[in-house]
């Protein structure tokens, strides 16, 4: 269908530190390329610009070009930088790449260079790169603590060069990571560190008196923004009420709203992805059940025609199939998702963790949980990132299970969603807007899903029961359920136009200078 197009198109450009599927680690990256493609097809003009990392597989990028090569600061030097142009899944994409050590390395993050000074560098970069090429976006939009310097960096010097127009945007995705970040590594960006190291800029509230040396680059980011986003409105509520940056998030309330994720149905439609062995809809859902025969057999599990002699299974009818696709991190709620796997094993369901780690001790806790449990038919533990089994694991599964101890907005929700997977979630942040639960009779034409809200494993036990017997005695309403979360539109179609919103809202037309600082 040809969308409508918003009357007053803009010039938008992201700066980011990942973008999907050429540098995805999480959310944010599917975040990125989804709202993009959005305003793109509401009219506007968007470009993302992101670190040429060593690991992007350049495959994956169509027309890929040489643009300029410039030069950009850092801790006292010119460093020579090429930006590229290439298009990613039909995306403008800029790439920066500096000749020196930042961003080599196998991964998107954790090479062996310093981070905080290489996203500083970059932001710089980007500035730098609209300036000598005479780029003038309408706005410029920054995501999380390695694009926040960026607004210091815009409003401190560069707006006092040639680059008047733009107003700038935040969208924060997850407050836990903050940028904390030393005067001395905001000098070496070419910023005077000192001038940000008080309470009502940059400096890190937790250690105010006793280290006025240690800032933080997310609440400057806040500070020096024209609106700053947050990515759903419960979670909006939780960060004025709870955490060191809520005082400055009060302090700036006019600026900040909520405004839920989308997700890019492009990349995530059961109708038309590329990666499953037979297509599905909320109309045609045979294909569904084929992928899950697909994945039991592929991962080993007892399906349906493994299991026909067995008497047991005859008289348990149907096995539900939950699957959890996340990154391994405390958030994620990491004893609940071992609890599960124990749970659903004891009621007879199975059960597929993909989940990747960062840190060695969780992978190592994973790794032996892996070595007990695989060697069964009910449970698989993948301790690896896969895009690929991502989408056949949501198109396989019944139920997606995110029991998140915080969660800002939450993809994997409304990715299993769209592929007839219902949600199992616990009450927090975007979960809690998305997610309402079947037996709740306050929001019954919106159930769509199991929600607990404890974070003790009775809690969860509570909305495993009752999803698992809803799934095994009520075959009718589940195949309905399956039905209606597959029609929700949770996509970005339905939620940009609330982002082109607060661009108009602060678009710099008069030249006026609308910081609010
Ligand atoms: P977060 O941004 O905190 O990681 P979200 O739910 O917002 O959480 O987004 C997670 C995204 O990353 C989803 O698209 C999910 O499918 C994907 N993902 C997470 N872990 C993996 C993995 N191990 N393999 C493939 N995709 C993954």
């Amino acid at each position: 269908v040809d969308k409508e197009k918003d009357s007053d198109p803009m010039h938008i450009i992201h700066v980011t530190a990942e973008m999907a599927p050429i540098a995805k680690v999480g959310g944010l990256g599917d975040v990125v390329t989804g709202l993009a493609r959005a305003c793109l097809s509401r009219g506007h003009k968007v470009d993302i610009m992101l670190p040429f990392y060593e690991c992007i597989q350049k495959q994956q990028i169509n027309e890929l070009a040489l643009l300029s090569t410039y030069n950009s600061y850092h801790d006292g030097n010119w460093v020579p930088t090429n930006a590229y142009r290439g298009l990613v899944s039909g995306i403008p994409v800029i790439f920066i790449e500096p000749s020196n050590q930042f961003f080599k390395g196998q991964y998107v993050y954790g090479g062996s260079y310093n981070e905080l000074e290489a996203y500083l560098f970059f932001s710089r970069a980007c500035l730098e790169w609209m300036q000598v090429t005479g780029t003038k976006p309408d706005i410029i939009h920054v995501h999380e603590w390695q694009t926040s310097g960026l607004p210091l960096l815009y409003w401190d010097m560069y707006h006092y060069l040639s680059l008047q127009k733009p107003r700038i945007v935040l969208t924060i995705h997850n407050m836990e990571h903050y940028g904390e970040c030393t005067q001395d590594q905001l000098n070496k960006c070419g910023l005077d560190g000192s001038i940000y190291a008080t309470v009502d800029k940059a400096v890190d509230d937790r250690t105010i008196g006793h280290n006025p040396e240690r800032l933080c680059l997310l609440k400057g980011g806040i500070v020096y923004s024209n609106a700053v986003v947050t990515v759903s409105p419960t979670y909006l509520q939780e960060t004025l009420c709870s955490g060191w940056l809520a005082s400055t998030l009060i302090r700036n309330r006019d600026k900040y709203c909520g405004i839920l994720n989308g997700i890019d149905t492009t990349t995530w439609n059961p109708a038309t992805d590329v990666f499953l062995p037979a297509k599905f809809s909320a109309h045609k859902t045979e294909g569904k059940e084929i992928c899950k025969l697909f994945v039991q057999r592929g991962l080993g599990l007892a399906s349906e025609d493994t299991r026909a002699g067995n008497a047991v299974s005859r008289t348990t009818g149907k096995v539900p199939l939950v699957v959890c696709i996340t990154r391994l991190v405390a958030q994620k709620g990491l004893h609940l998702i071992t609890h599960a796997i124990k749970h659903v094993e004891e009621l007879g369901g199975q059960m597929v963790v993909l989940g990747k780690a960062s840190n060695g001790r969780v992978e190592r806790e994973f790794e032996a949980l892996a070595d007990t449990h695989n060697k069964g038919s009910s449970i698989r533990i993948l301790l690896m990132y896969s895009e690929e089994l991502s989408h056949m694991l949501y198109a396989a599964a019944d139920m997606v299970l995110v029991p998140s101890i915080y969660e800002p907005c939450g993809l994997a929700q409304m990715i299993g969603m769209r592929y007839g997977a219902v949600p199992i979630v616990r009450k927090t942040g975007g979960l809690a807007d998305t997610v309402f639960d079947m037996d709740d009779q306050s929001h019954a034409e919106m159930a769509n899903g199991f929600v607990f809200e404890g974070i003790d494993e009775g809690s969860l036990n509570w909305a495993l029961d009752r999803a698992f017997s809803h799934y095994q005695e009520k075959p009718d309403e589940w195949n309905h359920i399956v039905q209606k979360i597959m029609e929700i539109d949770n996509s970005w179609n339905n939620t940009a136009g609330k982002y082109i919103d607060v661009y108009s809202s602060i678009r710099g037309f008069h030249h006026q200078k609308s910081r609010s600082i």
